[in-house]
């Protein structure tokens, strides 16, 4: 799913525009755009880098399961490989939830959305964005949502 959003969320991001034209909170005019620009672009070369790793990681574990008897049950060793690539899943997975985020985030700013918490429309702090540039909510919308 995320793999399909890449491409288009990369190239066009603005060109997007099939949603409804409801008054959007803006992006507050004091934050430093620019700068949020070059630390979403830094996280997404990031999240990259470790999804290209996990795939290197998963590659290599399942050419080594093709070497070894697919006999788990018997070969301590194929029930590592299985726990192994289990891991790598698990972790590519999160990787490219994290990946959607940023991209999304990267959306928001080019369209001129972002920093706004999308629950109570409140700007949220630099400083949060500063740690989680791909925040939606403010801290206290965040922890509200998360009690749901
Ligand atoms: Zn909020």
């Amino acid at each position: 799913m995320t793999r399909k959003l890449t491409p288009a969320a990369r190239k066009s991001p603005s060109a997007v525009t099939t949603r409804v034209p409801a008054p959007k909170p803006q992006t507050p005019p004091d934050l430093d755009t620019a700068r949020f620009a070059a630390i979403i672009d830094e996280h997404i070369a990031d999240v990259r880098r470790k999804i290209d790793s996990v795939l290197a990681d998963i590659r290599e574990v399942t050419a080594a399961a093709k070497d070894t008897p697919a006999d788990d049950e018997h070969d301590p060793e194929g029930t590592t490989v299985t726990v192994e690539r289990a891991n790598e899943m698990s972790m590519l997975a999160a990787l490219e939830a994290s990946l959607a985020e940023m991209l999304l985030a990267r959306v928001r700013l080019d369209d001129g959305v972002y920093g706004i918490c999308e629950r109570c429309g409140e700007p949220i702090p630099e400083a949060r964005l500063e740690i989680r540039p791909e925040a939606r909510y403010c801290v206290a919308c965040s922890a509200a949502a998360r009690r749901h």
